[in-house]
């Protein structure tokens, strides 16, 4: 590795505690208040006060501050503390297992899923602004050979990716009469078709049950089949993880 490219690590890795803090504040605002995430200050939901810059240097502040506001001492959300430490592990594996170019994008990739796994746990929904980007992004990716599938892969895995999910989707209804896949699976699971390939997504869709199924166990979730559980987390978790192995796959097999 060379300084500049140490370097360069480095800035991905700091990106990543302000990448969470982002897709925190973005999932707290979303759908009615995104012109305030990008363009409002932060404010203490408790007392509304302005906060200034010392108060919002991700992971840092939680720490100094000890988890409560520093004007009205209301404990801050432990989500946002959760998703700046989950979006430093995202950079950490990419540069662990990739060139930094690489890891750069797979890194951005995985902080816009972390965003998309923070609506979902809030609303039960994925955001269109988020996955139908994510679905185009991995198919201009391909055709600048930046990601796993090439170009006609990558088409042909968004394709299948949605159309097996809508198929799973209907099936579930006539069995259970209920909703119980949202099209915003749908859609995630097209971008996972996108970026891996149409061959990454039986891997991508298992991993994601399995995952779900997991944490339905764990949670004790499963003695109240009526509620909903959110999938998308665990959708995008698989996606991330496939992702991940695949680029560091074809990073290996080039000479
Ligand atoms: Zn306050």
């Amino acid at each position: 590795m060379s300084a500049l490219e140490i370097a360069a690590a480095l800035l991905l890795l700091a990106a990543g505690p302000i990448a969470g803090s982002a897709a925190h504040a973005f999932a707290l605002r979303y759908p009615d208040e995104l012109g305030d995430w990008l363009f409002g200050r932060s404010r203490c939901p408790r007392c509304r006060k302005v906060l200034a810059a010392r108060d919002l240097v991700p992971i840092a502040s939680f720490l100094v501050l000890r988890g409560r506001c520093r004007y009205c001492a209301a404990p801050i959300d432990r989500e946002a503390l959760g998703a700046e430490l989950f979006a430093l592990l995202i950079a950490g594996s990419a540069i662990a297992v990739l060139p930094v170019g690489r890891a750069s994008i797979v890194a951005l990739v995985g902080w816009t899923l972390l965003a998309a796994a923070l609506v979902d746990r809030r609303r039960l929904l994925l955001p269109d602004p988020i996955t139908l980007p994510l679905l185009l992004a991995g198919v201009a990716a391909a055709f600048f050979g930046v990601a796993p599938a090439t170009p006609l892969l990558s088409l042909s895995g968004a394709a299948l990716g949605f159309a097996f999910m809508v198929l799973v989707a209907r099936l579930y209804r006539f069995v259970r009469g209920r909703e119980g896949l949202g099209l915003g699976d749908a859609k995630l699971v097209a971008a996972a078709g996108a970026w891996c390939g149409p061959l990454a997504l039986p891997r991508v869709l298992f991993i994601g049950a399995l995952c779900a199924l997991l944490a339905a166990l764990l949670s004790g979730a499963w003695r109240r089949p009526r509620d909903p559980l959110p999938f998308g987390p665990w959708l995008a978790l698989a996606f991330f993880s496939v992702l991940l192995v695949e680029t560091a796959a074809l990073e290996a097999a080039q000479p």
